[in-house]
């Protein structure tokens, strides 16, 4: 594979490059003279530093980044790349506008390494949005954004290009970590995940973790579809909590945000 020691050549001239901040990957699609990028990291310095590893991959400029949702750590770097387009489902573009500088407050409280460089974050929300699919023309390729439905979040939507065979499922998967269900509509993920498993046709890109194929996908849809099956059955009255949290396919310690979620929306909380 091309791309040196710290881009991997996925597919034909789509690359990721796996950053030790949060274990995240970030994508990069090269068409004729132009490249998209997925994800834009935390903040502006680190944005930089992903500017500045793209041009040792290429010397086509950046002019489609997309966002794969509203998380800080994917789309509060967006400004660094502008002027380019910035594609995103439309409710991601709504939520970094509402929430952006709640966000900005936590992860300043969060991460006090971070505070001084997310404090000069421009927050840059997505200026061509969708609801549910759209196609990007990059140098002459296309890369198809499709919206699955809610899942990790309510605005997640997975990047394909069909020519290379490769997908960007955000963080709607993640590997080597349980995925974060602090935002999550647990009780649809399941089938947000089973939709995106149609579209597997090569290497499957996490928005945090290793890559992965298609028995990855299927794991963690069977994860994802046990969190469901155990909130039903503790919402239902069959179980007590404490059963619930040893039977959820994470340990005890990282089930609880899960489980909470997952009896909330079974409660109605989340509409
Ligand atoms: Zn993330």
């Amino acid at each position: 594979m091309r791309g040196g020691e710290d881009w991997l050549e996925v597919g034909d001239r789509v690359f990721t490059r796996r950053y030790r901040f949060f274990d995240q990957q970030i994508g990069v699609v090269l068409g004729d003279g132009e490249a998209l990028v997925i994800d834009t990291r935390s903040t502006p310095a680190q944005a930089r530093e992903l500017l500045a590893d793209i041009v040792r991959l290429t010397p086509f400029p950046v002019r489609h980044v997309v966002d794969s949702h509203w998380h800080y750590d994917h789309a509060f770097g967006n400004h660094d790349f502008r002027p380019a387009t910035i594609w995103g489902h439309e409710r991601c573009r709504a939520r970094l506008l509402e929430d952006g500088e709640d966000q900005r407050a936590r992860v300043a409280a969060g991460l006090p390494d971070l505070a001084a460089d997310v404090a000069s974050v421009v927050i840059d929300p997505p200026d061509r949005t969708f609801a549910e699919a759209t196609a990007v023309d990059v140098g002459g390729r296309r890369v198809d954004l499709t919206y699955l439905g809610r899942g990790h979040t309510d605005a997640d939507i997975v990047i394909v290009v069909p020519d290379a065979g490769v997908l960007f499922a955000g963080d709607l998967l993640e590997n080597d970590a349980v995925p974060y269900f602090g935002d999550a509509y647990p009780i649809e993920w399941p089938a947000t995940a089973r939709r995106l498993l149609a579209l597997v046709g090569g290497p499957v890109v996490p928005g945090h973790g290793s890559i992965g194929d298609r028995a990855f996908v299927e794991r963690q849809l069977g994860d994802l579809e046990t969190v469901v099956a155990v909130a039903r059955r503790l919402h239902a009255g069959e179980i007590d909590r404490l059963t619930a949290l040893s039977a959820m396919p994470f340990e005890p310690a990282s089930s609880i945000e899960p489980l909470d979620r997952a009896l909330a929306q079974l409660r109605g909380e989340l509409d």
